[in-house]
């Protein structure tokens, strides 16, 4: 028989991409377990829908009682944990939920686990726990984060997946589950809900609305796209060592301006504005966000010498990829949106 992987957040942008790649690529069974918040859409997992190896599971993370009963139903092999609230501006908003299910839908879930081994016998078992490099807070110009970053999260999003990594280090020192942490750079890519930076901005060249960017547009980020990024994660779930965690990264640093730009170059070559105007016209700054980290980078050299980790994606085949998939998809961004 199969093994089943539990994918949390699985229908969200990189969860989606997460379990399309289980099921088209691997022998897994895969629940996706999702509360399906603003964030979280079916709608970007109808090719895979009525596959045979995949099953849906709406509940939310933070409920043990459902949790405990899909552990039960379901006996998995391990879990791929990327269910989170994940906007850095909502957090900024509105903080509450993302304590609940970043902190406490974790320490459910590593609860949860803790039950479910106790009872069962299963060797290999292993959690995953997808976090993000916005946890070793800000770069100046120069340096890199690795896995001997020390933390230093500077925003409410950042601050919940840093409670929630160190939550995954206890219970593994504390109670040996066996968990590993990864944490990645910035992701783009197909099915990201438009909010944020690359998406937003292809979606309002495309509808002819401004295109917003924070500040002077000088801040870094290092850009991964989130195909790479999951092909990270199966090959961690794989091959990674229990206890450890795995910095996930491309080398793709650009400023917000730089990835504006790029975007709109390639819009103005394959979708010139009816004006016969550069996009770049419609490019707006627009006051900086509170505490904005000014640079991310990530030295993934870990992964790459242990693992043999390679993204398959440069920056410019991967934001093609994505503008193209945007400008075919507009159905998927009205409903995501509606
Ligand atoms: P997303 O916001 O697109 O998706 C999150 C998913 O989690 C949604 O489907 C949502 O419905 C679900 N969810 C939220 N709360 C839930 C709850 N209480 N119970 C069950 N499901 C719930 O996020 P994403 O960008 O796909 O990020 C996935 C993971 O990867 C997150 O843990 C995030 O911190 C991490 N990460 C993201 C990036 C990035 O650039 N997007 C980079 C590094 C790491």
């Amino acid at each position: 028989m199969n093994k089943t992987l539990f994918v949390t957040g699985g229908a969200g942008f990189i969860g989606s991409s997460m379990v399309r790649l289980l099921i088209n690529n691997t022998t897994y069974n895969v629940v996706n377990i999702d509360k399906l918040t603003y964030a979280g859409h079916l709608e970007s997992l109808k090719d895979i829908a009525l596959n045979e190896r995949y099953s849906f599971e709406r509940v939310d993370i933070c409920n043990h009682k459902e949790i405990t009963e899909l552990f039960d139903k379901y006996q998995p092999c391990g879990i791929l944990h990327l269910a989170a609230e994940s906007h850095v501006d909502r957090s900024i908003e509105s903080s509450n939920v993302f304590m609940q299910t970043n902190i406490m839908g974790t320490y459910n879930l590593l609860e949860c686990t803790r039950h479910y081994l106790s009872k069962n016998s299963t060797p290999s078992f292993k959690f995953i726990h997808v976090s993000t490099d916005e946890v070793f807070g800000t770069l100046g110009k120069t340096g890199y984060f690795n896995e001997d970053t020390k933390y230093d999260p500077q925003s409410p999003y950042s601050s919940s997946k840093a409670s929630s990594d160190l939550l995954v280090k206890a219970w593994h020192n504390t109670y040996n589950i066996p968990t590993i942490i990864t944490n990645c750079t910035n992701n783009y890519g197909p099915y990201h809900y438009p909010e944020k930076l690359i998406p937003l901005v292809i979606n309002n060249a495309l509808q002819e609305k401004p295109l917003p960017i924070y500040g002077t547009g000088e801040n870094i980020r290092d850009w991964l796209y989130a195909e790479d990024h999951v092909r990270g994660i199966l090959l961690v779930y794989e091959k990674g060592i229990i206890g450890q965690t795995y910095c996930i990264g491309g080398h793709n640093e650009k400023t917000n301006l730089e990835v504006v730009h790029t975007i709109c170059n390639i819009l103005d070559k394959i979708k010139p504005r009816a004006s016969q105007k550069s996009y770049m016209e419609l490019i707006t700054f627009v006051p900086d966000r509170l505490g904005h980290d000014y640079r991310y980078a990530m030295d993934p050299t870990k992964i790459e010498t242990t693992l043999s980790y390679k993204p398959q994606e440069t920056f410019i085949t991967g934001i093609e990829k994505t503008i193209n998939w945007y400008m075919d998809n507009q159905a998927w961004v009205k409903i995501v949106t509606s």
